[in-house]
């Protein structure tokens, strides 16, 4: 990727196109392709188009995928509240019931790679749920298909990331295969759908701004942030003040953990408890944090930190190794900035508040960390030797 291709623990060094793959899903009558963009992608994808990074254009690239022939445009927004609404729940459980302690968030594919391969003693603590656009691919063909009469196996999930490591992820183990099919058909960079928008004589500046799809669509500003580092961990604390305490924070925006320094630690009081958080981004930036907490194993002394949110690619996934080249920190800081207008624009701030959340969970899922949500929304890790040299 940009930053870390000489370090890339996924071997994701040399970008691997896979237009191909979706321009013959769209040319396929048997089948049902469907679409969903990243956080980070609205915010970086106008670049290729002439506007000025951190540019907000969420709707006109929903329109950009419909013009293309996706039947359905989906919103990995969407995905992230619900990766909030499980992560969170698990928080608080092993918060409440003396769980493994720091819970570490897993839903950057390139730092699992790099714990099941070089930190293999962080097992225990990663959480189980299964990243953004993973879990909005199952519910498309699951809660989705049954609401609409579709058969799954004519679902063609298309996912834009803003990430190389993305395409690893969608086969890394069977439970992403939950449903009996893939949950992800095909992921591309920001790069590649730029390359098919181009290819296909969209005139993109001047398409309307369209809505996405309904039910896996609309999504909270806390779902938007996760684009950014520190935006999970903002996000899983707004859910997570809430699921603890029965109210929001007074104020939802959690500054301590926004910019780009290596590394960010904070203290949050919830019900009397003080929380500590550690925010790590940038792969030479995440043993600091890993090591603090061995350190304290060895002195037998608690855990320093009790949720920690490590993303892999400097800025986080603004900053990703799918996104348009030649990002600097002023850029990343602009496209973060991007991130957070979404969220401040949004009726809902919070995952839990998103109503069409609470619908899924009300018809489908049951509740957060569920039977159900464990068959279809969670994930294991192993440890895995390194690649050879
Ligand atoms: Fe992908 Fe980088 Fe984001 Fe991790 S931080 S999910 S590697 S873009």
């Amino acid at each position: 990727c940009g930053q870390c291709s000489a370090h890339c623990p996924v071997g994701a060094i040399y970008e691997q196109d896979e237009t191909s793959k979706v321009w013959e899903a769209l040319e396929d009558p048997e089948i049902y392709p469907v679409v969903q963009i990243a956080p980070a992608v609205r915010v970086a994808i106008g670049e290729a188009f002439g506007y000025e990074p951190g540019t907000l254009l969420t709707r006109k690239t929903y329109a950009a995928l419909r013009r293309l022939g996706f039947e359905a445009v989906f919103d990995t927004n969407f995905g992230a509240d619900l990766t909030i609404m499980e992560e969170a729940t698990e928080f608080a459980h092993r918060l409440n019931d003396g769980g493994e302690m720091p819970l570490i968030t897993s839903c950057c594919p390139a730092w699992t790679d790099y714990m099941e391969k070089f930190a293999p003693d962080f097992i225990d603590n990663f959480s189980s749920a299964k990243s953004p656009h993973e879990m909005l691919g199952v519910m498309a063909k699951t809660y989705y298909a049954q609401k609409m009469g579709i058969d799954p196996s004519k679902i063609f999930m298309v996912s834009i990331m803003p990430c190389t490591a993305k395409k690893y992820e969608i086969t890394r183990s069977d439970e992403m295969f939950a449903s009996g099919h893939q949950d992800i058909d095909v992921s591309l960079t920001t790069r590649e759908l730029s390359r098919l928008i181009k290819a296909s004589g969209i005139d993109f500046v001047n398409l309307p701004d369209e809505d996405c799809d309904s039910i896996l669509g609309d999504y909270s500003g806390a779902g938007t942030i996760f684009g950014a580092t520190g935006g999970v961990m903002e996000a899983a604390v707004r859910t997570a003040h809430h699921l603890i305490t029965g109210k929001n924070l007074p104020d939802v925006n959690y500054e301590p953990v926004r910019g780009l320094e290596g590394v960010k630690e904070a203290t949050l009081e919830v019900a009397g408890q003080e929380i500590r958080i550690a925010v790590a981004h940038w792969m030479c930036n995440i043993d600091t944090v890993l090591n603090r907490v061995r350190e304290a194993r060895e002195r037998g002394a608690p855990s320093p930190y009790q949720f920690i949110e490590v993303m892999a690619c400097r800025g986080g996934c603004v900053g990703g190794g799918g996104q348009p080249y030649g990002a600097t920190d002023e850029i990343r800081a602009k496209r973060a900035r991007g991130l957070y207008r979404d969220d401040e624009s949004r009726e809902h701030r919070c995952s839990h508040e998103n109503p069409f959340i609470q619908t899924l969970y009300k018809d489908f899922l049951g509740e957060p960390c569920s039977e159900k949500s464990h068959e279809l929304l969670h994930t294991e890790y192993r440890p895995r030797k390194p690649y050879k040299k």
